[in-house]
């Protein structure tokens, strides 16, 4: 069959700055899909789009695209509204874990597709699978069932659902193209729309542990998925939230679950808590129930009980003893003072260094790798105590990490104050 347009001149056109066609967009994702345009002109074409852009119609329509590759999910059948939560991804980022629960507490269904973690940021579902037993493929039906009976639901994406941006997604990876706003945008958004959420809020991360290092490009990009969003009939907003420093005290797979939890038992750290609430509130009145307060659900027991019917729905044991690394080792304080920066790039790498991540799609993780963080920023600290200790199976995996931990802490005389962004920095929508 001859094609209607040549692989060659829609790169060039990108490559000389010019605006893609309607045509040209839908043909070049489509036949990328089929494998008629190779990996090397897709890698080529990614990236002229990182260096060059794309007008927001041009990015629609990619979305567009890359939605109609795949099958759309429809909840429309289920008694109750659906809304879901995409972070762009961080370190210590496990607020999907105890915000499903949480808001499927509040009446308001949660249809949660998540991912595995690449590079330096963790993701959702290899958190969970440290929970021995706990599954994350099911079916649609299975899924059905679920946010019915219980109300909430995380699990992988399956392979029916925007299968253009799979593909492209790993190309990036490999290709250095990964940064480029229109392709994260188009990314998200074609699985969100294809998932079929009724509400969607999105979380953009801000600073050094995020894609986005800057609070211009995250409203870029964040106003750039939001009018995708809301184009499409989702009722979509965004928050900006500070990544320059890791979220809660840990960093790790089975780590961040023990934490998740301990916010769901009214405990927790600060931070998670907060943006926990936050989110949720935007969730809820996104989904039509601003009446509800999360609070409540959470000081009450109702998120937990959720959270234990979703772990065991999968296959989980809600009350297993989770796993722990067979090695840790102690970075200290190294004088008086007040802790002014604790990097989350940094903090991430090292926690991937120790086996919390994977370099390659196929490689394993180490559930009980990671990193548990004993001061944050603005606490006053003394020279000796504990600051990180750092969680692994392969005691030779240490040094690497401390070398990327080197100048990832600052401790300034007392008095000083860290320069950090609030937890929300602006919200868009
Ligand atoms: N998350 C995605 O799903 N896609 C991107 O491109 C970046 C983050």
């Amino acid at each position: 069959m001859s094609e209607p347009f040549d692989a060659v001149d829609v790169i060039t056109t990108k490559r000389d700055r010019g605006e893609l066609s309607d045509g040209q967009i839908d043909w070049v994702v489509d036949a990328y899909t089929r494998g008629v345009v190779a990996d090397e002109q897709m890698s080529a074409l990614a990236m002229a789009v990182l260096l060059n852009g794309m007008q927001r119609r041009e990015i629609a329509r990619w979305t567009a695209a890359m939605i109609a590759s795949g099958e759309r999910m429809d909840f429309s059948s289920l008694s109750r509204p659906t809304a879901d939560k995409h972070s762009t991804g961080g370190v210590g980022d496990k607020i999907t874990l105890p915000l499903a629960p949480l808001v499927g507490a509040c009446g308001v269904a949660v249809p949660q597709l998540s991912g595995r973690g690449l590079g330096h940021t963790g993701g959702t579902l290899d958190k969970l699978e440290s929970i021995p037993g706990w599954r994350a493929a099911l079916s649609t039906a299975e899924m059905m069932r679920q946010l019915e009976d219980v109300g909430a639901v995380i699990c992988a994406a399956g392979d029916g659902l925007a299968p253009a941006d799979k593909k492209l997604y790993a190309l990036r990876d490999v290709t250095g193209t990964v940064e480029a706003p229109p392709l994260i945008a188009s990314s998200i958004m074609s699985k969100k729309i294809a998932e079929g959420t009724g509400a969607l809020v999105l979380d953009v991360k801000v600073g050094s542990g995020a894609f986005m290092k800057n609070v211009d490009q995250a409203r870029e990009l964040a106003e750039t998925m939001v009018a995708l969003g809301t184009d499409a009939g989702v009722r979509t907003v965004a928050l900006l939230t500070n990544m320059q420093t890791p979220l809660g005290l840990t960093a790790g797979n089975a780590l961040e679950v023990r934490e998740s939890v301990e916010v769901l038992a009214g405990g927790g750290p600060e931070d998670v808590v907060e943006l926990t609430l936050t989110l949720a509130r935007e969730m809820l009145a996104a989904a039509g129930r601003d009446d509800v307060d999360p609070a409540d659900a959470l000081a009450d027991g109702r998120a937990m009980d959720v959270w234990r019917r979703m772990i065991q729905a999968q296959g989980g044991d809600p009350d297993v003893q989770l796993p722990v690394a067979r090695e840790t080792f102690e970075v200290l304080v190294p004088a008086d003072g007040v802790l002014t920066q604790l990097d989350a790039y940094q903090v991430g790498v090292a926690a991937w260094r120790l086996g919390a991540g994977r370099a390659r799609k196929e490689d394993p993780v180490q559930a009980g790798a990671g990193i548990e963080i004993h001061a944050k920023p603005g606490a006053t600290v003394r020279g000796g105590d504990r600051l990180l200790t750092l969680h692994t199976d392969e005691p030779e995996r240490f040094a690497r990490a401390l070398e990327v931990l080197d100048g990832a802490f600052f401790i300034a005389p007392h008095g000083s104050r860290p320069d950090l962004l609030p937890l929300v920095v602006e919200r868009v929508g």
